[in-house]
């Protein structure tokens, strides 16, 4: 599962960062889900991902954060 935001790395650059989550990966130490609730929820006993539930900076640190690796963030430059 997938989530993509765009962001902006400078006054030129265009980023997408896109959240991936790997169920088969996430050993539920909900790190994540307690950290920021706004944007990792489990939904029906699935983790649902809001972007625009926080910062960029605060989701790159909650993501860096997972001891599992099951989040990951991938930039993408589209400048
Ligand atoms: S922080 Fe990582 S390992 Fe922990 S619940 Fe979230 S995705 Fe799973």
């Amino acid at each position: 599962m997938d989530h993509s935001i765009q962001t902006s790395n400078s006054w030129r650059n265009k980023v997408i960062m896109k959240i991936a989550y790997d169920a088969k990966v996430c050993i539920h130490a909900g790190n994540c889900v307690n950290n920021l609730p706004a944007v990792f929820k489990i939904v029906n006993e699935q983790l649902v991902i809001d972007p625009k539930g926080a910062s960029e900076a605060e989701i790159r640190q909650t993501v860096a954060s997972c001891p599992s690796g099951a989040l990951q963030i991938a930039d993408t430059d589209m400048s």
